[in-house]
């Protein structure tokens, strides 16, 4: 995503996190996550600058799920700490990243996104984030019941 959508991801008077998330990835606060089998580990510092549902298409095939909870990182923000993360581009220019040996999703970055988008699930605390938003509901699986109370964008919001 570029720099503007994302800080209107974070942002709009509805979200359902606090005004100025964005501001605050310079905070003490961290969470730390990794794969299944534990061979790779990460570490984020500051708050999130996003988190939100992806229903894509790309998403679905790729996590093998309905949808996949989100959560951004600023790059410089982000370390692998244990082992490293294997990568696969599954469209132009888009990165997916996932443990080599247990196959867990663990990251997203894209030419055309700021941050690094992590997989809320591989958090230690995946309950810590809460998300905002519901992106890409033109591929919502009828199986999939839907939040109404986050924003809800059919597409990725402008
Ligand atoms: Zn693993
Ligand atoms: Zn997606």
């Amino acid at each position: 995503m570029n720099s503007e959508n994302n800080r209107e991801f974070a942002g709009g008077e509805t979200a359902g996190l606090p005004r100025g998330l964005e501001d605050m990835s310079d905070t003490p606060e961290q969470h730390e996550g990794g794969c299944f089998c534990g061979a790779v580990r990460y570490r984020v510092r500051g708050a999130p600058t996003y988190a939100g549902n992806c229903h894509c298409r790309d998403c679905q095939r790729a996590i093998g799920a309905g949808f996949v909870t989100w959560v951004g990182a600023k790059p410089e923000n982000f370390d692998v700490t244990k082992g490293e993360i294997a990568t696969c581009e599954t469209s132009p220019g888009v990165h997916r990243g996932f443990c080599g040996r247990c196959g867990s999703s663990l990251t997203f970055s894209g030419d055309n996104w700021t941050d690094i988008g992590i997989t809320a699930a591989s958090l230690d605390e995946p309950g810590a984030v809460k998300p905002e938003s519901n992106v890409y509901l033109d591929h919502q699986q009828p199986w999939v019941m839907i939040d109404k109370t986050l924003r809800c964008y059919e597409k990725f919001p402008d």
